[in-house]
Order: C-alpha cells, then sequence, then structure tokens
C-alpha cells in the first residue's frame, strides 16, 4: 500500500492556543536564583537589572517596574497632571485598559478612529477631536504596529499636549529605526503572559523625563515622601513589581530579539498562504515601521460569505483557538455611548480575529490553521 503525505494529514491534538510564552532554561535559573537570593540588601537586585535592561533596549534613560501595564498607564496619567476636567484622546479600538486608566484619574476619554489597516491610531482624527480641554493623547501600539509616531508627535507639539505611548504589547517595535518607548513623553508596557516578553503579570513605565519619571515612582509607590520613611504625602497607588518578575522579565528581555523574529516568521507563513485570499486582510508593515506582530491576525471584508462570529466556532471545532478584536471601546456599558463617529474603528472591531500566535507555534500548524481559515472563508 501507497503511503500518503504526511504534511496534509497534520491535525492539532489539543487547542492551538492564540498565546503562549518561550521559557527556557536561562528563566528557570535567573527566578530560582532570585528566589534563593533576592532578600534583604538584594532584594531588587534583578528588578533593577531588569528596569536598567529595559531602559537601554527602549533608548530611555529611566525605566520602573510596575505589577501591571494598567498600573503603569495610571501613573503615567498621574506623572502628566491630567485630571478631572481634562480630556485625553484615545483610539477606539485598544484594549479596555487605556481607557480605563483615563477614568481612573477622573478624566474623560475622547475616542477617535484608528487606520483601516495598520488598526492604530489616525493622526486626522485625533486632530479634529481637540478641544480647549484635551491635554494628552494616548496613541496605542495595537498588535505590535508602531502607531504614527511622527505624526502624532508632530500634532501634539503643535497643541501643547503630552503624549503618553501604549507601548503595552509592542517591545521592540519601531518608527523609523527607534524602539517605542521613547517616543513620547512617558511610556507604558505590559508583560502580562500573553504578550511577546512575558513575566505573567508585570509592566514598565519608561522616559527620558526625570520629572515625569519621579512623579511616576512617586505615584507608583504609595505616594512616599524620602525625607522621612514611612511618610506620604498623597494617597498614592501599589503598583511595584516583585524582584522574581524582575529575574523572569530580564531573561526573557535578552531574548526579545528572537521572539520577534519568531513572530515575523509565524506571520510570513501565515501570508504565504492567506495572503492572495479574497475578502480578508492581514497585518500590514508601514514603510517606516518595524512591526513585532505580536497578534497574526485577519480582518474579514463586510461581504464575505461567512460572519466573524461563526468563522471563529467552526475554527474552535477544528482545535483552532482565536480571539475577537477588542472591541470599540464606546459600545461598553460603563462608557456613555457615543454616536458611531469612527466607521474603521466599529469595522475592524466586529470583523477582526487574532489567529494563534504564541512563539513557540512550528510551521506545520501555522500552515494547518492558514489553511482552514483559507477553505472557511472560500467555502462560506
Ligand atoms: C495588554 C495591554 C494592556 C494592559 O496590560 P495589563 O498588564 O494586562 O494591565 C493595555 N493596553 C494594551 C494595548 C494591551 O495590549
Amino acid at each position: 500500500m501507497k503511503k500518503t503525505k504526511k504534511t496534509s494529514a497534520y491535525y492539532p491534538e489539543k487547542l492551538l492556543l492564540t498565546a503562549g510564552p518561550s521559557i527556557s532554561k536561562r528563566e528557570i535559573e535567573y527566578v530560582t536564583d532570585a528566589v534563593k537570593t533576592g532578600w534583604n540588601e538584594n532584594f531588587r537586585d534583578y528588578l533593577t537589572r531588569f528596569e536598567e535592561s529595559f531602559a537601554s533596549y527602549t533608548n530611555t534613560k529611566y525605566a520602573w517596574g510596575t505589577s501591571s501595564g494598567t498600573g503603569a498607564l495610571h501613573i503615567a496619567l498621574l506623572a502628566c497632571d491630567i485630571k478631572k476636567g481634562d480630556e485625553v484622546i484615545v483610539p477606539e479600538i485598544t484594549f479596555v485598559a487605556t481607557s480605563n486608566a483615563v477614568e481612573f484619574v477622573g478624566a474623560k476619554p475622547v475616542f477617535v478612529d484608528v487606520e483601516p489597516d495598520t488598526w492604530c491610531m489616525d493622526p486626522v482624527s485625533f486632530e479634529k477631536a481637540i478641544t480647549p480641554k484635551t491635554k494628552a493623547v494616548i496613541p496605542v501600539h495595537l498588535y505590535g504596529h508602531p502607531a504614527n509616531m511622527t505624526e502624532i508627535n508632530r500634532i501634539a507639539k503643535k497643541h501643547g499636549l503630552y503624549v503618553i505611548e501604549d507601548a503595552c504589547p509592542a517591545a521592540g517595535a519601531e518608527v523609523r529605526g527607534k524602539r517605542v518607548g521613547g517616543l513620547s513623553d512617558i511610556a507604558a508596557f505590559s508583560f502580562q503572559g500573553a504578550k511577546t516578553l512575558v513575566t505573567g503579570e508585570g509592566g514598565m513605565i519608561t522616559t527620558n523625563n526625570k520629572k515625569l519619571f519621579d512623579k511616576a515612582v512617586y505615584w507608583g509607590n504609595h505616594a512616599k515622601d524620602h525625607s522621612k520613611i514611612f511618610w506620604h504625602t498623597n494617597v498614592g497607588y501599589m503598583y511595584r513589581m516583585a524582584n522574581i518578575l524582575g529575574a523572569l522579565g530580564l531573561a526573557q528581555l535578552e531574548r526579545n530579539d528572537s521572539f520577534v523574529e519568531s513572530k515575523k516568521k509565524i506571520f510570513s507563513w501565515y501570508e504565504e498562504i492567506l495572503g492572495s485570499v479574497k475578502g480578508i486582510h492581514l497585518n500590514v508593515e508601514k514603510p517606516w515601521a518595524k512591526n513585532i506582530y505580536w497578534m497574526s491576525s485577519v480582518v474579514l471584508d463586510t461581504d464575505i460569505p461567512i460572519k466573524r462570529d461563526k468563522l471563529m466556532s467552526v475554527l474552535k471545532k477544528r482545535n483552532i483557538d482565536t480571539r475577537p478584536f477588542f472591541y470599540p471601546i464606546s459600545m461598553f456599558p460603563m462608557y456613555k455611548p457615543q454616536p458611531k463617529t469612527n466607521p474603521n474603528a466599529y469595522w475592524v472591531g466586529t470583523h477582526g480575529i487574532n489567529l494563534p500566535s504564541g512563539v513557540c507555534l512550528k510551521k506545520q500548524q501555522v500552515e494547518y490553521i492558514a489553511n482552514q481559515v483559507k477553505d472557511i472563508v472560500q467555502k462560506g
């Protein structure tokens, strides 16, 4: 009997997940050492090394580890003195934390549209939304593609606004050869377990501005006044990162370039099969940008024969996990219903899915997924 070719017969034994880190001997070694030695006078040795390496990686002067990306965004806003009565412009498509952090400080998030191809803040829509109350803008480097920082910074400068990067999912992404995190007044990163560089939960702020840095750390560390022990001058917050997580983060950072390579390769495997399929759009990379492809994704045209949620459920039956894009934030009940003035956001937010994108995915797995997507999209 003749054997058929093995490759086409691949079927995943377990659900292929959308994310998942790479953990090597290095992570285990650093974390184990931190557990053993990271106490008393050594209580933040690994954390300090992680912060210093991360500052150097992002070409910034200052970095401070936080317990989450959300916490990092919160203290970035506090450092910029954003408060009640102020407006902060955020893209309508982002993780809800971007907008929630604005609410935490009592300010009003104003949602603007995204570009149809990068899915990041549209600078034209941003400029139109500026009012006398606008104090800051938060561009988001969504799914690993950087926002158009050149334009956003130019407009913000013209209107005297703070620029806070939500770089949460994008460590290593670049604009005109410069890494994100150092392209604004202050930036926030996340190392939550589904990101590319992980500490389980965790985050970082980066900045070149000493005043903003000191204020952010002050707010994130109980509003401590360093002139006296246990003296506090405000109701502060507690967003410090643990040293053990710093050890994990340091090991991950030392390997981050290889993760970015893997993500790019995974995307290229998807692109080979899905790039020419009619009715779907994949991630892009603008000529001025380096995309780290945190999430390989597809956005469906409105007129293809299958609905987004149906596609996701059929894929699930074939052992492929997917995630819907972030919903347009103005759809959420806690945000005042706003008129649907951001058409691109409403299109990508209801027609996009993230495909499995974990750094350890193999070519055979990606080809299987891409072929299933192609098959379903074409047959309906
Ligand atoms: C992950 C993420 C966050 C929040 O990070 P946490 O560490 O979970 O608080 C914020 N914004 C964006 C765009 C993200 O992708």
